[in-house]
């Protein structure tokens, strides 16, 4: 397994829906070994910048680097060939399919053989605690197992850069901690870069060594969790709704 170097550069990404902008002109890097946060009230434009960047949408304007190639353009299932993976704010997962399966067939559209591919499988479902559960539907799994096996599963595809829309959202703090602590690791063993996206500014400020925040589809401050806590027009974007 190659160590990551690769940096995700996000430039000048903008899209509108039906003339309502829901995200300007926003920048920012997220580079190897550190999780990078994402954060910004509701209808901020967080999901909407994640899915530019992944192509689940058409940017209007900007680009989404990796390794001097634009992903921004490139058919959907292509970008897992630019080692970025991403997970779902409303969970993705194939409802009728054990959870070692719905890793299963991320690690096969990677492009593992099927031996690669079940030990890739093994390793995630381990990884995120999930071993003992392979056998069981995804759909009768837990809410906060499934929201693990959404993390495994993009994890399967062996990502230089992976991109989580709210993965602690609804878990409770026990289970938050329990994210925390296998995403640390993750950064610590694989060197990865990480893109968080969170309502739980806790989870956030433990993870993150540095943050960016979306207000009303612009980004309006970057930096240490320090500095972003002491902007005021973070203080002003989360109060003054
Ligand atoms: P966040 O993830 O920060 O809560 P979103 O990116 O989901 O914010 O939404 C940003 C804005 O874009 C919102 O005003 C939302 O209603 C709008 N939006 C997002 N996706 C669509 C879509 N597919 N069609 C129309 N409007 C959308
Ligand atoms: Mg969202």
């Amino acid at each position: 397994r190659p160590v990551s170097t690769e940096t995700l550069k996000a430039r000048g990404l903008s899209r509108a829906f039906a003339g309502v902008k829901a995200v300007t002109d926003v920048s920012f890097d997220v580079p190897a070994g550190r999780i990078t946060g994402l954060i910004g009230p509701n209808g901020a434009g967080k999901s909407t910048l994640v899915n530019l960047i992944t192509c689940q949408y058409d940017a209007d304007t900007g680009s989404a680097e990796i390794e001097g190639v634009d992903l921004t353009g490139l058919p959907r299932h292509r970008i897992i060939d630019h080692r970025v993976a991403r997970s779902f704010q409303n969970l993705r997962l194939f409802s009728g399919l054990t959870a070692f399966e719905n890793v299963l067939v991320a690690a096969l559209a990677a492009g593992n053989s099927r031996q690669r591919a079940n030990a890739i499988a093994l390793r995630e479902l381990e990884a995120f605690d999930l071993g003992s559960i392979a056998a069981i539907r995804a759909d009768n799994l837990p809410y906060g197992a499934r929201k693990r096996l959404e993390i495994a599963r993009a994890l399967a595809q062996d990502p230089a850069i992976l991109l989580l829309d709210e993965p602690a959202a609804g878990m409770n703090p026990a289970e938050t901690d329990d994210l925390a602590d296998r995403l640390i690791r993750i950064r610590e063993d694989r060197r990865i870069g990480i893109l968080l996206i969170d309502h739980d500014l806790r989870f956030v400020n433990r993870l993150c060594s540095h943050i960016v925040v979306m207000n009303r589809g612009e980004k309006i401050a970057e930096g240490t969790p320090e500095e972003v806590r002491g902007n005021p027009q973070v203080i002003e974007a989360y109060i003054g709704r």
